[in-house]
């Protein structure tokens, strides 16, 4: 059955005149969390107490939640955990991939890729010796820069600023020819495009879950490690629920089977508790009908700013093949455009140093919302509407 996106979109709470371009960033609130969080904040924590991580099953809920998230990124059950923030999986991913290939130095990424990520290779580097290195070139130039030096490609799947979507089976491909490792981050393509790690043979692939997976602010991130390195790979961060007894209480560390030994510590409850029912909205929604949405929302968007608004330039890709869910434009006063936009309740985010980029989420986002965004956007260009002191302030997150 093809996916009903007026379905999904009624599962939603979003404020009244409100078009939401910024699921990106942070995914709206499902109807049912709110519920949800209250059932386990008085029934389980307040009755249960302790007892509620065997009897309400908290402690199950990182490879619970991580064989939902398989589904839609196109892994093996099995084989994803959540836990902790994606800067942590990030660094998690990369150490054990060095660890696996003790013989080279070189972690190789892009210049477009999210600076956390960088700079967790960074430390890492940093902390294993003087000749490890993080080598950045230019996205277009990656294929070309794997190397027989390179011991991990890690590359984001889906540019945070452009959109620019990388070739996965392509690049994982050229690096395993050249003995190399793949890491992806999905922090942008998770729940947003038809990803799919499996096929694309990625050794580690990690992302987070409050951006188009609507999981609320700071909830968990997740990682996932190919089968045929889940009883090999050494977790770096040997925290004791990544121990294979932990409540044995050995002295020394032994990693747990498989994908739990990417486990660190406690896990986040109410944060998990409030991803499961988020989850919930995906039941139904089929990625390749997922996908076939997001690029109808992101070409009419396209060609809608580009008849209404000559004073904008597409920073996207134009083929959709080569971008995920997101459409960026740059324009000078990018900055003061995007906060005329919000308090016009057109809500997307800027990125330095001059993208206004727009997030379309086909869960809850139609074609109306574009209309409606491209007219608001051609009004405030046209009269200049966003060259007003009070837009030109910078607020601490943009
Ligand atoms: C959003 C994002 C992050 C954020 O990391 P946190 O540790 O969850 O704050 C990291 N990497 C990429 C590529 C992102 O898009």
């Amino acid at each position: 059955m093809p996916t009903d996106f007026s379905a999904t979109r009624a599962l939603f709470d979003l404020p009244e005149g409100v078009i939401y371009l910024d699921g990106n960033s942070l995914g709206p609130l499902p109807r049912a969390v709110p519920a949800r969080l209250q059932k386990a904040v008085v029934d389980e924590w307040g009755q249960m107490l302790i007892t509620g991580w065997n009897k309400a099953g908290w402690m199950d809920l990182p490879t619970r939640l991580g064989d939902r998230i398989a589904r839609l990124i196109g892994a093996e059950p099995g084989h994803v955990v959540l836990g902790d923030t994606l800067s942590i999986k990030v660094y998690q991913a990369l150490a054990s991939s060095l660890e696996m290939n003790p013989k080279r130095r070189v972690i190789l990424s892009d210049t477009g890729n999210f600076p956390s990520d960088l700079y967790m290779a960074e430390g890492l580097c940093r902390t294993l010796g003087p000749d490890y290195t993080l080598k950045t070139v230019a996205p277009e130039e990656v294929l070309d820069a794997i190397d027989d030096s390179v011991a991990v490609l890690m590359i984001t799947e889906v540019d945070y600023r452009t959109g620019r979507r990388h070739d996965m089976a392509a690049l994982t491909a050229k690096a395993h020819a050249a003995g190399a490792l793949a890491v992806w981050d999905l922090a942008h393509s998770a729940g947003a495009t038809d990803v799919k790690v499996a096929e694309g043979g990625a050794d580690f692939a990690v992302g987070c879950t409050y951006k188009y997976l609507n999981s609320g602010p700071g909830g968990p991130a997740f990682i996932y490690v190919a089968p045929r390195h889940a009883e090999v790979a050494r977790p770096a961060l040997s925290g004791w629920l990544g121990h294979e007894a932990p409540f044995a209480f050995d002295l020394n560390y032994r990693p747990g089977a498989g994908i739990e030994r990417m486990r660190v510590g406690t896990p986040p409850v109410l944060q998990m508790v409030a991803l499961d029912a988020a989850l919930d909205v995906w039941e139904g929604v089929e990625i390749a009908d997922l996908r076939a949405r997001s690029i109808e929302l992101c070409e009419a968007f396209i060609q809608g700013v580009e008849v209404a608004c000559p004073g904008l330039e597409l920073a996207t890709p134009r083929d959709p093949a080569l971008r995920g869910s997101q459409v960026s434009f740059r324009h000078p006063e990018g900055y003061a455009v995007m906060q005329a936009l919000i308090a016009r309740g057109v809500i997307g985010d800027f990125r330095a140093p001059d993208i206004l980029r727009f997030g379309f989420t086909p869960l809850y986002i139609g074609l109306e919302e574009v209309e409606g965004a491209v007219r608001i956007l051609a009004e405030i260009l046209a009269t200049n509407a966003w060259d007003r002191p009070e837009f030109k302030t910078r607020a601490k997150v943009t």
